[in-house]
Order: structure tokens, then sequence, then C-alpha cells
């Protein structure tokens, strides 16, 4: 049998190009503030994780290009042998400081983060209880672990609690969350969470990607919304997002940290964030401390949008953040809403199984900081005529 069989026999992408309805991988060849440039169009993002609006910003396009002069383009190794430059140091600390932990490990993506920290601190011996919508890549992170896996129904506390009280007495626990559902935008439930975590000795750890920057008073994230920063023991983001570069962070106990940095394989046996990504992610971590203004915006926008469409008829789910999901439930009409945007001048993300359950395909918008109230009356205008045109609303 040849390996490659289930490759040639692997027909959906090209049926679905075929038909006109393709959404994935669109090249975009230009990149102008919030529009993007595809085919020759220019369209409006409305799909972007550029939650603070940081990625053009000429103070983070400056920290990025003065990390090249200094340090060059790449470290060209990992930071267990010669990929530890000063900057990597420098914002490990900086970022402890910030989240009110004893200590922090970057990871050259947020993938990695979690891959790195989840999979060196799981052992045989452990069990992992997750929500069952995490994100992917915390299930990768288990999946390289030895751990036992158990799931429980999203954010069902009653649920979490059943399968707490099955795990036998010796077992090491540890509860893993998205703080922020990154197709829904609702947050998890932490502070039943972590009554929970304590009733059942368990440990707890955010995956804060789309949270930290942008949630609770100073940008620390869920944690911080919910007042519950000393009880979480460890706090996971990216760089990707409200950071607008590349690499991502573990922040906890110093002791626990010195153990993942040693063991953590996507550390040791991986390239160090580049000198513009690091440049880039430390400039914004400032920018986060300093310009809250940045964040109030966003929930403005965020409560807006939020309104306006639930108005129109849409259904947005829980969403309590700048992702708000607009639900179709019907794959065909998500694809077709999705190009009507598209032609318009929207660019939004379509998300079906399995990335979201078989019945909840939806359209994932999520909003910039640096949106003008034009630009949103414009997308409002786009799924009113699309939403009608459809039969949707
Ligand atoms: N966790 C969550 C919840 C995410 O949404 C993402 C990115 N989509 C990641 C982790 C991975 O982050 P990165 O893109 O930096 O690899």
């Amino acid at each position: 049998m040849d390996v490659f069989k289930k490759c040639f026999d692997f027909t959906r992408a090209k049926e679905v190009q075929a038909s006109g309805l393709y959404p994935y991988f669109t090249e975009i060849s230009d990149v102008d503030g919030n529009y993007v440039e595809v085919k020759g169009d220019k369209i409006l993002m409305v799909g972007s994780n550029n939650y603070l609006g940081l990625f053009d910003d000429p103070q983070i396009k400056k920290a990025a290009i003065d990390a090249i002069n200094k340090y060059g383009s790449s470290t060209c190794g990992s930071r267990f042998l010669n990929g530890t430059y000063s900057p990597h140091v420098e914002l490990e600390e900086k970022i402890a400081k910030f989240m009110k932990k004893e200590d922090a490990l970057t990871f050259s993506t947020g993938f990695q983060s979690n891959l790195g920290a989840i999979s060196a601190v799981l052992g045989r011996n452990d069990v992992v209880i997750v929500d069952r919508m995490v994100h992917a890549s915390i299930i990768d992170s288990i999946r390289l672990s030895f751990a036992d896996v158990v799931k429980y129904k999203h954010n069902d506390m009653n649920d979490l609690e059943d399968k707490l009280k099955r795990i036998p007495e010796d077992k090491g626990k540890l509860i893993v969350v998205d703080g922020v559902f990154s197709m829904e935008g609702d947050l998890c439930d932490l502070p039943n969470i972590v009554k929970l975590s304590k009733k059942y000795s368990c440990r707890v750890m955010v995956d804060d990607a789309h949270g930290v920057g942008v949630l609770g008073e100073n940008g620390r994230g869920t944690a911080e919304h919910f007042g519950l920063l000393d009880e979480v023991d460890l706090i996971m983001t990216t760089f990707s997002k409200a950071f607008a570069s590349l690499g991502g962070f573990v922040t906890g106990d110093k002791t626990v940290i010195q153990f993942i940095k040693h063991q953590a394989r996507s550390l040791i046996f991986s390239a160090s964030i580049t000198p513009p990504a690091l440049g880039a992610a430390t400039k914004a971590l400032e920018i986060i401390q300093k310009e809250p203004q940045r964040r109030k915006r966003l929930w403005e926008i965020t409560e807006y949008m939020n309104k306006k469409l639930t108005e129109m008829g849409y259904h947005t789910g829980n969403t309590v953040t700048p992702i708000i999901p607009v639900f179709i439930r019907d794959d065909e009409k998500t694809f077709t809403l999705w190009k009507f945007l598209r032609n318009y001048g929207i660019f939004t993300n379509p998300v079906v199984a399995p990335a979201v359950p078989q019945e909840d395909s939806l359209i994932r918008t999520s909003f910039t900081a640096t949106h003008t109230d034009e630009e949103l009356e414009f997308i409002l205008k786009g799924f009113k005529e699309g939403g009608k045109k459809i039969g949707i609303i």
C-alpha cells in the first residue's frame, strides 16, 4: 500500500475550489492598515486577531527594525544552545512582572508554548482535564504527554465536577482551559474552575491567547478580569494576536518554569524567537501597559457590533469579547454569506466542523481597536444586505 494513497484520494479541497466557494489560504498581495488586497480588490479586514491594531504601528515597526539592525534577522539556534539573547531574557523578566508571576518563558509560537509546557508538566501518573472546546494546540500537547485525558462538556461545571470526582486521589491533576474560546468568543467559567480545582486538589493552566492585552483592567487577561491572577498556576499566551508579533509565553512559579525550561522539547529543539519578533513583542508589551485607550476603544466596538448584529436578527451566541461569531448553522449558507461579504469588500472567516460542532457553522468576525465608526457601519451594511439576500435574517 502506498503511504501517499490518502493524498491522491483527498479531493475535497479541489471540489470546493471548483465551486468558487473555497475560503482558505486566501492570498493577500498587499496590506494597508485595516485593508488587505486580494486579487486586486481592497477588502476591509474583519478576521484578524490584531486586537489592538498594533501590527503596523510605527513604534512597533521601529522596534522590529532596530532589533534587526542590532541582532540580525535570526538567532539561528535554540534557546538551549546559541539562541538566548539578552532581549529574550529581558522580555521574560518584563512579562513576569506584568503578569504578577515569579517567572516566564518565551517560545517561538503560541502553539509551541502549549506543546512545550503541557507535555513537560504532564507525566504517566497524571490526568489532564480539559473543556471539550479547547484549542487544537492543547489537544496536541496532551497527545505528546503520557497523561490520561478527561474531557468535560463546554463550560459545564456540573460535568467538570462529575469528572473530577472519579479521578483517583493519587493522580496528579491539571485542568487546562482556554480563557477566551477562540471561535465563539465566550469566556471559561474561571471562578468555578478555580473553586473546583481547590476542592479536588488540581492545578490550573489557562491558555489566554485571546485574553492577554484585551481583557482585565490592565490587559493581563481572563484571570485578571475575574480577579484570579493568583489562583491560576500557569498562564500561557501568544504574541501573534494583541502583541502583533510571533511567539508566545508561559508564566508561573519559578520552580515550575525552570522545570519547563529544561524539559520542553518545542523550546529545546527549535530555534528561539527571531530578533524582530522579539523587538515587536517587547514594544507591544510596553504599549499594552501605556495605552489603555486602545482596550477601551476595542470594548466600545465590541459592545456596539454585538448589539447591532443581534438587533439585525443574527445569533452571536455567548460572546463577550471582540470575537463575534455570527452563527449561520448551515455550511452552504455560511460559505454563501462569506462569499457575498468578500465580494462586498469585507474579509471574514467561515468556520465549519471540525473547528466547531457540525451544527454550529458560523462566520467569525474579530474586531480591532483601529476600526473606524465608518468601517463599522460598512460592515453592518454588508451583513444586513447579505443576510437578507441569502434569507438568513
Ligand atoms: N491557543 C489559542 C487559544 C489560539 O487561538 C491560538 C492561535 N489560534 C494558539 C493557542 C496558538 O498560537 P500561535 O498562533 O502563536 O501559534
